[in-house]
């Protein structure tokens, strides 16, 4: 019974320790008092204290652990280690790790994510955005620019380029606007409130291109040239990566620079002989000056000895002979400026290169670099303006619009469809504002900017195709009136771009996650390559009984947190949402075991098991993106109407976490370690469910009911009620529709009958008639009426309108009658 006893004790105070992290010689002192406290009680004699001793000594003195332990496990670890190519290791030394490496770590700090400030708008930004920004959307009618003219009008790109929205990223110092990555997501969000068009046109330079890469690799030189030019407008930039045989796996492309001899403004100089062929490329037709991504080769030693230099990138003006450029790609219907360019044998100077000579083949870090940065901000700012954009105007459309005498939002199986638009637009605020609050604080955040991208443009996807669902035939009849049409129709371009996201979620997000945020991986990495025997020794050493220690912790956290639920962990908040900290706090231990298990059980081999992979990623996103919620329902003060919102986004997010962990387990390699972590994680099973009709009922409301929540939900978009504004005057149709309900009400009641919620003009009259309403409440009537109108009506054209080739004949009526004078009679 005692011996029982004592072994209780012992396992129990290690797991205690293992759990809250302690160190070895905390280890080893706990057990050093249990056995002494044993031996004093005459439970356990010497032979225990000589088998402590075998184990404890080894591991405690540095100098025996290295020599009998470390060596021969480094020896074994640099056979087994995964090979990374240059441009892996390039992509992985990118960046920076920020909350979700906590989150990775299994024991996120939630104070920590708590006090991170939340990013503001300077003064300058907030005029920018409600002068120019708000002057340039009136400016704007979107079918005008998608269908009559593919193209945004001289007057347009005039004012963009007068107003400095290319050269939001550009340093004051060069003329440019110098606003941080919030503003410029709040401009791109409401910008794509009324075209995407216009978005993606302002969104390219001020992402990854010309710019960006100059301010941070330029010469003097050229920054003092390009900058000024950049931020007037008086250059127009694209940045040339893609080519043909070259998609995702951008760092085979096939376009090469020769370094030689060659005559240059009749001088001869040493200069590259460029040839390319690259397609996709945005802003291409309109540019002024190419960035463009060659692989460069010096053949002749001229510039040193390496001959395989690899990848550079070098601004081109598009006037140098030879290069061809102007053609259009035509993007699903919203034709922003997209197009191949093609070079062959154009020779330029050295100087061409982004940085001069000493940036010969360094264009992938540079690229991968400045891609950290800019993939969180353009494609999750428009999907997110895109989201709110939709939420908006489907909650107002399915108030106003009526079936079955009842507005559609109301019903229950409409509120489903609604409560994922609702939610994503909550979540994709959140998470879009966090991570570019983290460019803010001066992170490169690598794995954060791959979550944002793919899970926004993800989620916009889904959105705009359940709006389209709401609107029925309101959503599919294109014209001026339709405000979801071109959403849908571009979805799949956010999809595509800036990594398309099949490879984003397979490869990126837990590929470089894996390495960037686990405490001590990239430390053994990179203590296998020290040449140092010695160094390599102590540094390895270090990493790997960090990470043994590391990994016995996880285990001992997921059990007890997946035993209990998580319910006696900490939670920053005893409100309802101390729940959703709690389930983190499980999810985040369990992702840390899975993680070392996988990287233990599958190595190197990990890499090309792409659907391991994007499970484990998708747990981080979810963590990440449900974090994301708390801090933004924490950072605008905690207000309980808006409680729904966060209860729906946490309780989608924690059950995908679920989901993927189950399929991560049912499919693991190794079936006995995939049983085994499953009855570890879930030992009561999948007890996680998606959020309840009740909640879904809540969201739904809140879309369609004015109120600060509604507000908040649509914040940073352009509502203003004008013409060519639909989502505006949508807007001002809900109000003016929620203000003659109780008159139509008062109206129906005097009649003695039910009428239908239509020709409100009529019931006004009614209203009149029976003297019930005065001239003002008949007028709200005909008021609502026009925008109910408005809000549910659709457009038609004629034949010769839609058709591209107006010289075609059309098929008018009775055209296609067998006798068309039988049928003109
Ligand atoms: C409208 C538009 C604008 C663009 N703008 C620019 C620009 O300005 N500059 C520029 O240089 N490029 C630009 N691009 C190119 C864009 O970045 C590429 O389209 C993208 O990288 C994908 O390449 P791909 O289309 O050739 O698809 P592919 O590489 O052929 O991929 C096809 C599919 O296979 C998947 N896939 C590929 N490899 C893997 C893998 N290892 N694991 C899992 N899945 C994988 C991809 O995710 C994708 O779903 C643009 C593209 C479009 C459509």
């Amino acid at each position: 019974m005692e011996i029982l006893i004592f072994w209780i004790v012992l396992i129990s105070t290690l797991a205690v320790l293992a759990y809250s992290r302690a160190s070895l010689t905390m280890f080893t002192a706990a057990v050093t008092v249990v056995l002494a406290i044993a031996t004093a009680l005459h439970i356990v004699g010497t032979l225990s204290w000589i088998i402590f001793l075998i184990v404890a000594l080894p591991l405690n003195i540095a100098s025996v652990r290295q020599q009998y332990l470390t060596k021969p496990l480094l020896k074994l670890y640099r056979k087994i280690m995964p090979e990374m190519s240059t441009t892996e290791k390039e992509a992985i030394d990118a960046g920076t790790t920020w909350w979700e490496a906590d989150l990775f770590r299994g024991n996120p700090d939630w104070h920590k994510l708590h006090n991170i400030p939340a990013p503001r708008l300077s003064t300058e930004e907030q005029a920018f955005l409600d002068g120019p920004v708000e002057e340039l959307l009136a400016m704007v009618d979107d079918w005008h620019i998608t269908h009559e003219r593919a193209d945004l009008t001289p007057e347009v790109y005039q004012y963009l380029k007068d107003h400095g929205f290319f050269a939001m990223i550009i340093k004051k110092q060069y003329g440019g606007l110098e606003f941080s990555a919030y503003a410029q997501s709040c401009v791109l969000q409401k910008l794509t409130s009324k075209s995407m068009v216009l978005s993606s046109i302002v969104g390219v330079p001020n992402s990854l291109g010309p710019g960006e890469l100059l301010q941070h690799y330029g010469t003097d030189e050229q920054k003092a040239h390009y900058l000024p030019r950049l931020a007037k407008g008086i250059e127009v930039p694209c940045f040339a990566l893609t080519s043909p045989e070259a998609g995702s796996d951008a760092g085979a492309i096939p376009d090469t620079g020769i370094i030689c001899k060659g005559e240059w403004e009749g001088q001869e100089v040493i200069g590259m002989r460029l040839t390319w062929d690259k397609r996709y490329i945005t802003l291409a037709p309109i540019a002024t000056v190419l960035g463009l991504a060659f692989k460069l080769y010096d053949p002749e030693g001229l510039i040193g000895d390496n001959k395989d230099l690899g990848i550079t990138c070098a601004l081109i003006p598009v006037t140098t002979p030879g290069v061809k450029i102007g053609r259009r790609h035509f993007p699903l219907n919203v034709p922003f400026q997209n197009g191949p360019t093609q070079g062959k044998d154009i020779f330029v100077p050295l100087d061409y290169i982004i940085g001069g000579v000493s940036m010969a083949g360094q264009g992938w870090r540079m690229l991968v670099e400045c891609l950290s940065v800019g993939r969180a901000i353009t494609l999750p700012s428009n999907s997110t303006g895109g989201i709110k954009a939709v939420a908006m105007a489907t909650g107002a459309y399915a108030r106003i619009r009526r079936q079955f005498r009842l507005p559609i939002g109301k019903m229950e199986g409409v509120e489903e469809a609604m409560a994922r638009v609702g939610g994503y637009a909550y979540m994709a605020d959140a998470s879009t504002t966090m991570s570019v609050g983290a460019i803010d604080l001066g992170e490169k955040p690598s794995v954060i900017s791959a979550i944002t991208k793919y899970h926004m443009t993800e989620r916009m996807r889904q959105a705009i195709t359940d709006a389209m669902d709401i609107h029925g035939g309101k959503g599919i009849c294109m014209g001026p009136n339709n405000y979801l049409a071109r959403g849908y129709q571009g979805a799949p371009v956010a999809i595509t771009v800036e990594g398309a996201n099949i490879l984003t979620r397979n490869m990126i997000i837990y590929g470089q996650g894996a390495i960037r945020c686990h405490p001590y991986v990239l430390a053994e990495l990179q203590a296998a390559q020290i040449d140092d025997e010695r160094a390599a020794v102590t540094a390895f050493d270090k990493a790997l009984f960090g990470h043994i220690g590391f990994a016995i912790s996880n285990f001992f956290r997921t059990f007890w947190l997946s035993l209990t639920g998580g319910i006696f962990s900490n939670a920053p908040y005893n409100d309802a949402t101390a729940k959703y900290y709690r389930q983190m706090n499980r999810f985040s231990a369990s992702l840390a075991l899975m993680s070392d298990v996988a990287m233990g059980t599958l190595g190197g081999d990990l890499k090309r098991r792409e659907r391991i992979s994007a499970r484990l990623g998708d747990i981080l996103s979810m963590l990440y993106l449900t974090s994301a919620i708390l801090k933004r329902y924490n950072d605008e003060g905690r207000k309980v109407d808006d409680l729904p919102l966060v209860q729906w986004g946490c309780e989608d997010n924690m059950a995908k976490a679920q989901l993927a962990m189950d399929e991560l387990f049912n499919n693991f390699p190794n079936r006995i370690v995939g049983v085994v972590l499953k009855r570890i994680v879930f030992p009561w099973g999948r007890t996680l469910r998606k959020a309840s009709d009740i909640t879904e009922h809540k969201v739904a409301r809140i879309m369609q009911t004015p109120s600060d929540s509604r507000s908040r939900l649509g914040h940073y978009l352009y509502l203003k009620n004008e013409p060519l504004n639909q989502l505006g005057m949508m807007e001002q149709a809900l109000k003016d529709i929620l203000l003659a309900e109780p008159i139509f009400d008062k109206v129906s009641h005097a009649a003695k009958k039910r009428l239908p919620f239509y020709r409100l003009n009529e019931v006004a009259d009614l209203g009149l008639e029976l003297k019930v309403i005065t001239e003002a409440e008949a007028n709200q009537l005909r008021i609502a009426e026009k925008g109910r109108l408005f809000a549910i009506n659709v457009d038609d054209f004629d034949s010769e309108y839609i058709a591209a080739d107006k010289t075609l004949p059309q098929q008018g009526p009775g055209a296609l009658a067998k006798d068309k004078k039988e049928h003109a009679a």
